[in-house]
């Protein structure tokens, strides 16, 4: 684990960072405060900070401030180390948001075991993340696929209807919908229907650009949300998701099968509300289905 020291006097980095490097500890050291916060700024920053309060540029307190605005997923345990020992400044410190607070000269124990308690709350705060993460994740994607689920796409979408700009380019919706998908779970069984579902969101997340979504809104549906500056454009994007589709053999563990897709799109063109743009793509895919399959029929 590394942790940072700020400290204007030598000495002091000298003696602080010879007894954490005994500790097992990689030492970031800094002079000042401004040094100090642009080493706590960086990506993969020390998780403990040992802080003078007296520094030129940013003194300990200010520092402290400055680091608990910034609010990161991950703040730095911070340790007060100074000569400022009477209660009012041990006040002051932890009012500011230091975790704890130590009077020089320090006692190398207590140092260390106060370090060990600021390590223990970093690793609980870390454990607590990557909770936090593995929830996020499992709330908004498609345990199948791994696709955005439901939910989340339509979040999107919401999103970046209400976010457009005069002139910024045209935002579609296209619903893709497998043909005969029914045939594929009754002929093959369940699980080669999943295959084929997961096979096709690869190929969906092949296709997509950068700036584009998809996620899984039923059984066999999905939505892509893209950006087009024309008609033509938005039909030759949709339109390449349908050939490749259909020009692809989805490996399963029934063998290699094909199929194809109808696709029913959507430009929010004129469109007062997502609610208003979905019903006019679900509206296409229906003419999509009717006039044959296979095909993307385009609603502006
Ligand atoms: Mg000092």
């Amino acid at each position: 684990m590394r942790i940072l020291i700020a400290d204007d006097s030598a000495t002091c980095r000298m003696i602080l960072a010879g007894s954490l490097k005994k500790y097992g500890y990689d030492v970031v050291e800094t002079s000042d405060g401004l040094q100090a916060w642009v080493e706590l700024s960086k990506p993969g920053a020390p998780q403990i900070a040992i802080l003078d309060w007296i520094m030129p540029k940013l003194d300990g307190v200010e520092l402290i401030r400055k680091v608990r605005e910034a609010k990161t997923e991950r703040p730095p345990y911070i340790i007060m180390l100074t000569g400022k020992s009477e209660t009012k400044d041990i006040i002051a410190g932890l009012d500011a948001g230091a975790n704890d607070y130590l009077i020089k000269p320090f006692d190398p124990n207590e140092l260390r075991a106060r370090i060990q308690v600021g390590k223990r709350m970093v690793e609980l705060q870390d454990a607590l993340f990557k909770t936090n993460e593995q929830l996020n994740y499992q709330a908004t994607h498609d345990p199948l696929t791994g696709l955005y689920n439901r939910r989340a796409i339509l979040e999107i979408l919401d999103h970046q209807f209400f976010h457009m700009g005069i002139g910024d380019s045209v935002l579609c919706a296209g619903i893709c919908d497998i043909d005969h998908f029914k045939n594929i779970n009754d002929t093959y069984g369940h699980q080669t229907g999943d295959d084929v579902l997961c096979k096709l969101s690869r190929i969906l997340e092949q296709i997509t650009g950068k700036s584009d979504s998809i996620g899984r809104i039923g059984g066999e549906e999905f939505l892509i949300i893209t950006t087009a500056s024309s008609e033509e454009e938005m039909s030759a994007r949709f339109e390449r998701y349908r050939t490749q589709i259909a020009e692809t053999r989805l490996m399963t563990r029934s063998g290699a099968l094909s199929i194809s897709v109808s696709i029913g799109v959507a430009s929010s063109i004129e469109k007062n509300s997502v609610d208003e743009l979905l019903a006019a793509a679900d509206a296409a895919l229906y003419d999509a289905k009717n006039l044959g399959r296979n095909r993307v029929i385009t609603r502006t």
